[in-house]
């Protein structure tokens, strides 16, 4: 039994490209401005980022009227409503926007749909920070339909004028679902001009699709309040894996869960920093699951800059630095 035991650790799994983005962009304004800086709700949906990134002299504030008048402000990879930037121009406060560019995306279609009077129908999470954004994008014009069971309560002013948009990082089948429910209530439904759940979730979701079937259990690697990461979990036993659990850290693996295991399957939510993973495989290789084999099912290689705001003070603090030392050499 002992030789036979075996983890299944799925790729991609971890950091998106808007992850990426968003964590280093409190890292260099950190680096460029100095501590404190900072960031309204947390950058990303995870625990140890957070905790990493508080370490390092970033404070993170629910909202706009927690940071002192004319003090640096970052918004988080989740995207904000016009409202906010409007809260931070009134307060002096000088907002760099690390929304990834994929929740923009969603931002601006609810713009563009809203000016040419369509109900706008938005699948997602209520409460969740993404929808809040990009609900205030256009309230007038944006009802949330939160899953398939809440169709019936959908309704519209004019049926051939009604498109669906969606929270980046849903169940690509629930979504799915939702989307006939609601074609059936509304034939004449319009979908997004192209997927609002990026690639990012959906790729994660298709790997753990591939490996779920022959694990017994599949560990999650992400915070409990991180939506995709509890979408991984959900799809890893929907595609057949006797059980699945979300953790933010090796320590919270129960040996009870591993007992009667042969296959664990292991991945990570976007917003999980590899390093997270591997002491998971520490942990289960102490415990005989020592043979690891990646499960791939597509290569990311996307990669987005900083935002614009952040890299003209860097470019303008390195000009500023060059001339310094041209002056001290001369
Ligand atoms: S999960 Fe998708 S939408 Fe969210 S930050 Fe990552 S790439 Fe962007």
């Amino acid at each position: 039994m002992t030789g036979s035991k075996r983890v299944l650790l799925a790729k991609p799994r971890g950091y998106c490209a808007g992850v990426d983005r968003a964590v280093q962009t409190v890292e260099e304004a950190l680096k460029l401005y100095g501590a404190p800086i900072y960031v309204r709700k947390e950058i990303v949906h995870n625990k140890h980022v957070v905790s990493t990134l508080q370490a390092k002299g970033a404070i993170f504030v629910e909202e706009n009227e927690e940071v002192p008048e004319g003090a640096i402000v970052v918004f988080s990879a989740h995207g904000v409503a016009p409202e906010v930037h409007e809260q931070a121009e009134a307060r002096s406060l000088k907002a760099i926007d690390a929304t990834c560019p994929l929740v923009t995306k969603v931002h601006q279609e609810a713009r563009r749909f809203a000016a040419e009077d369509y109900d706008i129908l938005l699948i997602g999470h209520e409460g969740h920070e993404e929808v809040v954004g990009t609900t205030g994008e256009a309230p007038a014009h944006i009802q949330l339909v939160d899953g398939p069971d809440s169709v019936d309560k959908v309704t519209v002013r004019d049926p051939s004028k009604v498109v669906w948009l969606s929270q980046t990082t849903l169940s690509v089948d629930e979504t799915l679902e939702t989307v006939a429910r609601l074609k059936t209530k509304l034939p004449l439904l319009m979908s997004p001009p192209s997927d609002d759940i990026c690639y990012a979730t959906s790729n994660r979701q298709d790997a753990v699709k591939a490996m779920a079937p022959n694990c017994d259990l599949v560990l999650v690697v992400g915070s409990q309040n991180s939506s995709n990461s509890q979408r991984l979990r959900e799809v890893a036993v929907d595609a057949g894996a006797k059980a699945g659990y979300l953790i933010d850290y090796a320590s919270e693996i129960q040996d009870e869960w591993l007992a009667d295991a042969t296959t664990v399957g292991v991945t990570s939510g976007a917003s999980v920093p590899d390093e997270l993973v591997m002491e998971v495989l520490d942990f289960l290789a102490e415990r005989g699951f020592g043979d690891v084999a990646e499960i791939t099912t597509a290569q990311e290689k996307l990669v987005f800059s900083l935002p614009q705001e952040l890299k003209r003070d860097m470019k303008a603090n390195a000009a500023a630095r060059a001339a310094e030392v041209a002056k001290t050499l001369s």
